[in-house]
């Protein structure tokens, strides 16, 4: 059978694709516009990569656990390669955009056919039919990308009944230990009528009780528009559209939670009660060796004034243990802040050094048996207060 479908030219020996997705919903939410893309192109979707003519691994850098998954999985297709020489493989998101990954990556894994990033993911079939055309390794990877286009086909996956909408790409905090900054380039607001035209078209479908609003600081909104539009406002906006669902975000940045943004949350009826604010350590030495750019003192008054406006919020937090110099003290900043906001959730990670950021060359790198230990305390502290929270 011979479909011709776009002006992508469909290959008749190629019926399936995988995605295989690693790291955050900024990565989900790109691999449902892939998705949506390559059943453009004419292939259906499968789960096991062993099924399929185009396997895409959307893979994340943030830590360095999630990049030797990736490099695993990618390695364990060599046989698959081998037998099905046709099998199209290719490799995108945040991990070749760092510089050099994408020629170590070819030199480890040279059965790898397309390598692109975050910022011309847009393009993947047009790369993918340049590799269909005969050329042999297609790298094309992209830095100072203005906003992709508007026309997405997107396959929403619609987990939880939930869709994704992206508001903003890239980030200017260049937080120490972050390499997002660097693979995801700076902050690139959409224009509030493009995300407002997107969600009436969720909405529009019926099946979808949430929209999540995408963004590495989605507080930071429309700053770099010029044009008036910020996070509030944008909340306001879609909360007006009118239908039955709730409006979810993430993540925020404690530096630019307004008094603002506040209030509109606690008497807008549409938006969700559940923020995330990452605070990553309750030492004010620490934050700042971090570039976070608040103060303890400054974190617990935005806790505060969250519980006193919205007092059914679900707070919940990214707590880093083992940040370059960070002492027995320091960590027990971070233990007591933990007791006293008492969150509804924490995602505590070990620190990771990320070529390229500054943390990496900083003295007094923690050791792993002591990151580990402080680790667990954190989850057993958590674990101890959600208790103590049911049984109340
Ligand atoms: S705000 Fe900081 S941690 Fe978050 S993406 Fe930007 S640099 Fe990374």
């Amino acid at each position: 059978m011979l479909v011709i479908l776009s002006k992508y030219l469909y290959n008749e020996f190629m019926e399936k694709f995988c995605i295989v997705t690693y790291g955050c919903q900024m990565n989900v939410h790109e691999s449902e516009k892939l998705s949506g893309m390559l059943l453009d192109f004419g292939l259906q979707e499968t789960l096991k990569p062993t099924n399929a003519d185009v396997i895409v691994f959307n893979t994340c850098c943030i830590r360095e656990n999630a990049e030797n998954k990736a490099c695993g999985n990618i390695g364990a297709l060599k046989g698959y390669k081998k037998k099905n020489p046709n099998v199209i493989i290719a490799v995108g998101g945040c991990m070749p955009q760092q510089k050099g990954v994408a020629e170590k990556l070819l030199d480890k894994f040279p059965f790898i056919d397309i390598i692109f990033g975050t910022q011309n993911l847009y393009l993947f079939k047009q790369f993918l039919q340049e590799r269909l055309n005969g050329k042999k390794h297609v790298v094309e990877l992209e830095y100072n990308s203005p906003l992709p286009p508007e026309n997405f086909e997107f396959n929403r996956d619609g987990k939880d009944d939930n869709a994704y909408v992206n508001i903003t790409y890239g980030c200017n905090n260049f937080c120490t230990y972050c390499i997002v900054p660097f693979v995801r380039g700076r902050e690139r607001s959409r224009l509030e009528k493009d995300i407002l035209e997107e969600c009436k078209q969720i909405i529009s479908e019926g099946k979808y009780k949430s929209i999540t609003l995408l963004g590495q600081n989605v507080n930071s909104y429309g700053n770099d528009l010029k044009d008036g539009s910020n996070f509030s406002k944008l909340l306001k906006e879609i909360a007006l559209l009118p239908g039955d669902f709730k409006i979810k975000f993430m993540t925020s940045h404690p530096k630019d939670l307004s008094d603002e943004l506040i209030e509109t949350i606690a008497t807008t009826e549409k938006i969700s009660h559940d923020i995330h604010l990452p605070c990553q350590s309750g030492s004010t030495k620490v934050l700042e060796a971090m570039n976070r750019r608040y103060t303890r003192e400054h974190y617990l008054g935005i806790i505060k004034k969250i519980k006193t406006k919205i007092p059914d919020a679900n707070i919940s937090t990214d707590i880093i243990v083992g940040f370059p110099g960070e002492t027995e003290e320091d960590f027990q900043d971070t233990i007591t802040l933990i007791k006293e906001v008492k969150f509804s959730q924490i995602f505590a990670f070990i620190y990771s050094k990320r070529k390229g950021t500054v943390a990496e060359k900083m003295e007094g790198q923690v050791p792993i048996l002591i990151k580990r230990r402080r680790v667990n305390e954190v989850l057993n502290l958590q674990k101890q207060i959600i208790k103590e929270q049911k049984g109340k």
